[in-house]
């Protein structure tokens, strides 16, 4: 019997933004909630009983958030109450100071392809709620400063669903009738509804356990498909040593009696943290050495330890609102950035975080999507899990920690967890705890939260007689909104290199630069020399130096700092590079070719090393420090160069490649992971040069590959050089992991990622492949996002390939406008390209945006791309 009906959609006018400034304390609290799920994919019903309490002295209603919910009944302390709904929400009156709520709503898992609230993936039953999705479950204050102890019941059908998951502790479960069952579960931790999770469907446990520095056992599980579990044990690995190294680390313990992780393939992006109860993309889950690349399991280590981190950074203490996201992510992404330093080897560790940095959150920072690391508005939060928030927010806790020291900043971490426990709260209070706990003055520093851009810092080395004297300039550019920006707190490590000596003749030290301008000098310096700074990029910067003649290349040979090693190898290459691209000229190669070629013959370098060392800059790095590049120019200039050390250098590379192959596939490693990474390096720069010879050394590398990382990367160099030298390895790596979606998705990354003009009539045929399909953001990811991150495919003069990509992002806005709204920034990169392709970039988004019932997420990237 319905009393009440009520039908919410997602809201048609015209989205407006949210401001930071706005923010008030909720109205209600609801320190308790009962849930009550009748599970089925078609038909869900959720009976919410809240518990609320008025918050303050005011006389306003409860108001309650909720999306797509067709709404049974309404009872306020158990009478019968008319729903009323006032822009889109539903307001209840009350009178006394608390009251209980219930309501009863229908939901339908299976229609939901927008993979937010409760959803259906592969016969599984799941949730992701972060970061407001819990409306769509049922009717709620959602938002991350209510925070509420949970007890859910969930029943479903036992054969379909025969393991039922929720937060917390278990306490029952039994028999129900019609074939059912049910379970009861209680988190005891008070928490805001975007960590709420619930699981229902037939799983197989990979079951451990792990006993806690204060002697508690905790019981471990990642629950998949029967067939996957032999393909968890190292994220059971990963999980285990993550627990150790909070510890150990962050003296961080565990505080629930289970924790299981549960993987399901159809996720909006990598994993979420939900507590006691982390729901993973199969792709961080899943992984072994014959289907897995080796950055692939990296990465599965990676984001295990994050959302295992984010138990105390995000879950025991948590966001106040959404503008402090980074508060959360920033400093969850610096503690799993430590983990994979401590367990790998720092200093590849930390190239690779620079290039991600570099190729993700620069270009986001330099263009019209550019935002502080804490925003100040949003129409669509979704659209803000970015770069900037979590890579650039990374960044800027490690500067605090350079900035204090180590000591002081465990300490303030530690006055963070202990003073905060419990509650929601903003990035301001926790610079609060670090300048508490050490007694530094963070105020400048403060603008790393307010001001958006990256600062360039200027360098110059003066020598006269027996000093040296250190000239910075920095610079903080406009962005959108952020006309005129103050000088900000950058921490640089610095130290002079001697020119004929090649060693630190002054010793490494931490320069503050704090003023627009500012000099600092060395004494005792009498004999020419280098500068290494921004060393182990103390600070998200970029750095122009004046450089003398053979400065470069001799820090590129010789610093003592890998990390500035590996850079002033960049930087040469950028140099020479760059000038062959604006000069129209053949390039000079003669510096890079002796640069790689002294890399590739050092007896003390490690080959993971190496391997960074050889690599030129990307394109769209390249394109990113020219005014209006041509891409068809700058990727023949670099394949120029590519094909000049492959030429030139064979014989070092083949030697290279050669001992690199002695790598043994059952080993993780990371001496191991280091020689297939050279090896896959080389390979490249050998086919780059002798095509023939690399076809015939590729072919040889697929056929005998024994690991995923050999024969993937064997697979790119042979599509690389034309779709009929691949033809017959693609055929086999389709055939051979027909069944294993993650590897069918590297299949369509493959090609889609091949350089060049013809890659845009691949894609298409790709698309229209029975096993493609727009509902599975793994494989759409797969296709488009490889296709637009390939510069010379993306970026044909006729402008087809935006087209190709503004079709997808309609296409896919009207199933998923999260996924969607992804591909919609390297449309919005058209102030770096030249006017005639800018020009149908701009065309590509005007077509976006004049397509009806467009979601809020496409529409805030467009409209703010075109601004
Ligand atoms: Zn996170």
């Amino acid at each position: 019997m319905l009393d009440i009906r009520a039908s919410l959609d997602a809201p048609a006018a015209a989205p407006t933004a949210i401001r930071r400034e706005d923010y008030q304390a909720p109205d209600w609290l609801v320190p308790e909630v009962e849930l009550k799920f009748g599970l089925d994919p078609a038909r869900t019903v959720v009976t919410a009983r809240l518990t609320v309490k008025r918050n303050g002295g005011h006389d306003r209603p409860l108001e309650l958030d909720g999306e797509e919910l067709e709404l049974l009944s309404l009872k306020v302390d158990g009478e019968k109450r008319e729903a009323r709904f006032e822009d889109g929400r539903l307001v209840v009156d009350l009178t006394g100071a608390a009251a209980t709520v219930e309501t009863e709503v229908v939901i339908a898992p299976e229609k939901n392809s927008q993979l937010m609230g409760l959803y259906a993936s592969g016969g599984i039953l799941c949730t992701q709620c972060e970061a407001e999705g819990f409306r769509r479950i049922t009717f709620f204050p959602d938002r991350p400063d209510v925070l509420s102890r949970y007890r859910v019941r969930l029943e479903a059908d036992k054969a379909r669903f025969p393991v039922l998951l929720a937060n917390g502790n278990p306490v029952e479960e039994g028999e129900a009738e019609d074939g059912k069952h049910f379970a009861l579960w209680e988190d005891p931790f008070p928490k805001p509804c975007y960590l709420f999770a619930i699981v229902a469907g037939d799983l197989q446990c990979n079951a451990d356990r792990f006993t806690t520095m204060s002697g508690r056992e905790v019981e471990l599980g990642i629950w998949v498909r029967e067939a996957d579990l032999p393909k968890t044990r190292l994220a059971m690995q990963a999980l285990k040593d993550s627990m150790a190294w909070d510890e150990r680390t962050y003296g961080r313990e565990y505080d629930l009696d289970r924790f299981n992780i549960v993987a399901v393939s159809d996720f909006n992006f990598g994993a979420m943290e939900n507590k006691g109860l982390n729901i993973f993309n199969t792709r961080y889950v899943l992984a072994d050495p014959e289907t897995a690349s080796d950055g692939d399991i990296d990465a599965v280590a990676a984001v295990v330890a994050h959302e295992y981190f984010h138990n105390w950074s995000g879950n025991r203490v948590t966001c106040r609102d959404w503008f402090q996201l980074s508060l959360k992510e920033g400093l969850t992404v610096f503690r799993d950035q430590g983990f994979s330093e401590d367990m790998g080897s720092a200093a590849v560790q930390r190239i690779d975080q620079v290039r991600t940095l570099r190729a993700a959150q620069f270009p986001e920072d330099a263009g019209p999507l550019a935002h502080p690391i804490r925003p100040d508005s949003y129409m669509e939060i979704a659209n803000f899990y970015t770069a900037t928030v979590y890579n650039k927010g990374a960044e800027v806790i490690r500067m605090m920690r350079t900035i204090l020291g180590s000591e002081a900043y465990r300490k303030g971490t530690d006055l963070y967890f202990e003073r905060h426990d419990g509650q929601a709260v903003t990035c301001e209070d926790f610079v609060a705890c670090m300048e508490e706990a050490s007694g530094a003055d963070l105020r400048q520093f403060r603008l790393w939260y307010s001001q958006a851009g990256t600062p360039t810092v200027r360098a110059r080395l003066e020598q006269v007689d027996g000093g040296a004297t250190l000239h910075l300039a920095q610079e903080v550019p406009p962005t959108p909104g952020q006309p005129a920006k103050q000088p900000m707190a950058i921490p640089l490590k610095v130290a002079l290199i001697g020119a004929d000596s090649g060693r630190e003749i002054a010793g490494e030290r931490l320069v503050m630069l704090e003023r627009a301008e500012q000099s600092i000098s060395f004494a005792g310096i009498d004999e020419p020399a280098f500068l290494s700074i921004n060393r182990g990029f103390s600070a998200p910067v970029i750095v122009e130096a004046d450089r003398k003649p053979g400065e470069i290349e001799a820090l590129a040979a010789g610093d003592s700092d890998s990390f500035a090693r590996f850079e002033a190898g960049q930087e040469l290459m950028i140099r020479d590079l760059l000038a062959a691209i604006t000069s129209g000229g053949p390039v000079a190669t003669d510096a890079i070719l002796t640069a790689v070629g002294a890399t590739l013959r050092s007896q003390s370098l490690d080959p993971a090393f190496k391997a960074d060392a050889i690599a030129l800059p990307s394109e769209s790095l390249l394109t990113d420090k020219l005014d209006r590049a041509d891409p068809a120019r700058v990727h023949a200039v670099r394949e120029e160069v590519r094909r000049a050390i492959g030429n030139a250098l064979k014989d070092d590379l083949s030697r290279a490649y050669t001992q690199a192959s002695a790598a043994d596939p059952a080993s993780l490693s990371g001496a191991d992971k280091g020689l297939r990474r050279l090896r896959a390096a080389t390979l490249a720069l050998l086919a780059a040069g002798d095509p023939q010879f690399g076809a015939g050394l590729a072919q040889r590398q697929y056929d005998e590959a024994r690991t995923m990382t050999e024969r993937q990367s064997a697979l790119m160099v042979l599509a690389m050089l034309g779709p009929d030298i691949a033809a017959k390895a693609l055929d086999d790596f389709y055939a051979r992991f027909e069944d294993d979606p993650l590897v069918i998705d590297k299949w369509f990354a493959v090609q889609a990622s091949v350089p060049g003009e013809a890659t845009l009539a691949a894609v298409e045929r790709l698309q229209s492949q029975p096993a493609f399909t727009m509902s599975n953001p793994n494989r759409l990811r797969a296709l488009a996002g490889s296709f637009a991150g390939t510069p010379s495919a993306f970026h044909r003069a006729d402008g087809l390939g935006y087209d190709w990509l503004a079709e997808v992002i309609v296409a896919a806005d009207k199933l998923n406008p999260q996924t969607a709204a992804r591909f919609v920034a390297p449309l919005g990169r058209w102030r770096k390209i030249e006017e005639g392709r800018a020009a149908k970039m701009r065309g590509a988004l005007q077509r976006i945006l004049g397509e009806p019932g467009l979601s809020k997420d496409v529409f805030e990237l467009a409209s703010k791309s075109l601004g």
